[in-house]
C-alpha cells in the first residue's frame, strides 16, 4: 500500500506566488490500495510541476481546496479538466470551503458552474465535518484566517494521521485539534521574529509543534521573507527548540508514509512532448 505525498509547491503568500519564487501547486496525496490520487490546494505552478514529473492528471480522483486565496486554487479548473479527461468523463469529487464553492463575503466562488458540474460530486465542508475521500477518513478542522471559511485537515492513514494545517493564526485551540498527528504539515509563512496576522511564523510553529509533538513537522507555504531567511535554518531552530524532527519543504520533495517516514525527491523528466496516452483520443468518453 502506497501512502505518498508529493509537494508540488512549497511557496505561499502573495509575493512568492506572483513571482513564483517557489511553486505554489499544493500537494498530491497517493493513498490506499489500489492507489487513489488526491490533489490538495492546486495553486499556481501545479500544472507545470505535474508536467515535470510526468504525472497524468487523469489519475486524480479528488481535489480539495481549503480556501479562496489564489495560492490555493488557481490551477483547480485545469486539474478538474484533467480528472474528467478533458471534461468528457464525469468522475471524481470536488471538495471546497463555502467560499470556494458558493462564494462568501466577496471571496470566491473559485470555480465556474461549468467546472463544478464536471465532477461526480461537489462537497462544501465546514469545521467538524468528517469526509470519506476515496476511502480515506478526513476530518475538517477550524482555522483562523482572512478567509473565514478556511479549514485544516487530518487525514487518517493506516500509518497514522497526517495533518495539513493550511493558512491560520496559531493559538492553543487551533493546536489542540491536531494532537495525535504523526506528521504535521505546517504553513510557516514568515521566519522567526516576523509574526503577521492570519499566518504562522517560526515562533508560533515552535509553540504548535511543542503542543502537538508529531514525529515529523514539514514547513511549507513559505513567503518571500521566509525564503530569504534560510528556511532550513528556521526548521532547524524549531527542531532544536522542540526536539521534534523538522524539515523545510522543497518543491517536488516526496514523503513516504509507512512504518518509517522517508523523504525523497520525485523523478523529473526533460522537457519533451510527453502527454498521456488517453489525451489525443479524447472521445473515449464522449457521449
Ligand atoms: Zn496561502
Ligand atoms: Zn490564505
Amino acid at each position: 500500500m502506497v501512502y505518498r505525498i508529493t509537494f508540488l509547491g512549497t511557496g505561499g503568500g502573495r509575493h512568492t506566488t506572483m513571482y513564483q519564487t517557489r511553486c505554489t501547486g499544493g500537494m498530491l496525496f497517493e493513498h490506499g490500495e489500489p492507489s487513489h490520487f488526491l490533489h490538495i490546494d492546486p495553486g499556481p505552478g501545479a500544472l507545470t510541476q505535474m508536467r515535470r514529473i510526468h504525472y497524468d492528471l487523469g489519475r486524480t480522483e479528488s481535489v480539495i481546496i481549503s480556501h479562496a486565496h489564489p495560492d490555493h486554487y488557481s490551477d483547480a479548473p485545469s486539474v478538474i479538466e484533467g480528472m474528467t479527461r478533458g471534461g468528457w468523463v464525469r468522475r471524481g469529487s470536488t471538495y471546497g470551503s463555502p467560499s470556494v464553492i458558493e462564494g462568501v463575503e466577496g471571496l470566491g466562488p473559485c470555480l465556474s458552474p461549468y467546472h463544478l458540474g464536471l465532477t461526480e460530486r461537489t462537497v462544501s465542508f465546514r469545521p467538524g465535518d468528517v469526509l470519506d475521500v476515496d476511502g480515506m477518513r478526513t476530518e475538517i478542522c477550524k482555522a483562523k484566517h482572512s478567509d473565514p471559511c478556511n479549514v485544516g485537515f487530518r487525514f487518517d492513514t493506516p500509518y497514522g494521521t497526517v495533518s495539513y494545517v493550511s493558512d491560520t493564526d496559531y493559538d492553543r485551540e487551533i493546536g489542540e485539534q491536531y494532537k495525535g498527528s504523526r506528521v504535521l504539515i505546517l504553513p510557516v509563512t514568515t521566519p522567526h521574529g516576523n509574526r503577521i496576522r492570519y499566518h504562522m511564523c517560526t515562533d508560533t510553529a515552535i509553540e504548535m509543534v511543542e503542543q502537538v509533538r508529531p514525529e515529523l513537522c514539514i514547513f511549507i507555504h513559505m513567503g518571500i521573507v521566509m525564503l530569504r531567511h534560510d528556511p532550513a535554518g528556521q526548521a532547524a531552530m524549531c527542531e532544536k527548540a522542540t526536539g521534534v524532527r523538522t524539515v523545510a519543504g522543497e518543491d517536488l520533495m516526496t514523503l513516504d508514509i509507512g512504518e518509517q517516514l522517508s523523504l525523497g525527491k520525485a523523478d523529473t523528466y526533460p522537457d519533451d512532448l510527453w502527454i498521456p496516452h488517453w489525451a489525443p483520443d479524447m472521445p473515449e468518453g464522449k457521449k
